[in-house]
């Protein structure tokens, strides 16, 4: 699978400014953005979802490791770092996600549109 991600500089995922801290480049995201995402998870419709998965969510999105795609779709890594899937609010491509079950990376999608 090519890979685009061998970038020094990157941009914030979510308002696309020029990360200037090594900190905030590691997140992927800015400082202010960050935590609009951690408090959109108070504000989103997580009632389908464990508490487990919104862990999960929250790592997944700290670890920068759910990029948006196109409107509201968004590139999930897997947990093991091995494949990617295809994430929307209300569905994903994921094992789990096939089955019509309700993975974190659609909760980490809701987060992120919430924020
Ligand atoms: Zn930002
Ligand atoms: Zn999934």
């Amino acid at each position: 699978m090519a890979s685009t991600e061998n970038t020094e500089t990157a941009n914030c995922l979510r308002c696309g400014r020029r990360l200037t801290s090594a900190d905030s480049i590691a997140r992927r995201y800015g400082r202010s953005c960050r935590a609009k995402v951690v408090a959109a998870s108070a504000a989103a419709d997580i009632a389908d979802f464990k508490p487990a998965q919104l862990d999960s969510a929250r790592e997944l999105i700290e670890d920068g490791a759910i990029v948006p795609l196109r409107g509201l779709v968004f590139t999930a890594v897997s947990s093991d770092g091995t494949e990617t899937y295809l994430s929307h609010p209300t569905n994903c491509n994921c094992p789990g996600g096939l089955k019509g079950r309700r993975c974190y990376h659609q909760l980490a999608a809701r987060l992120l549109l919430a924020a």
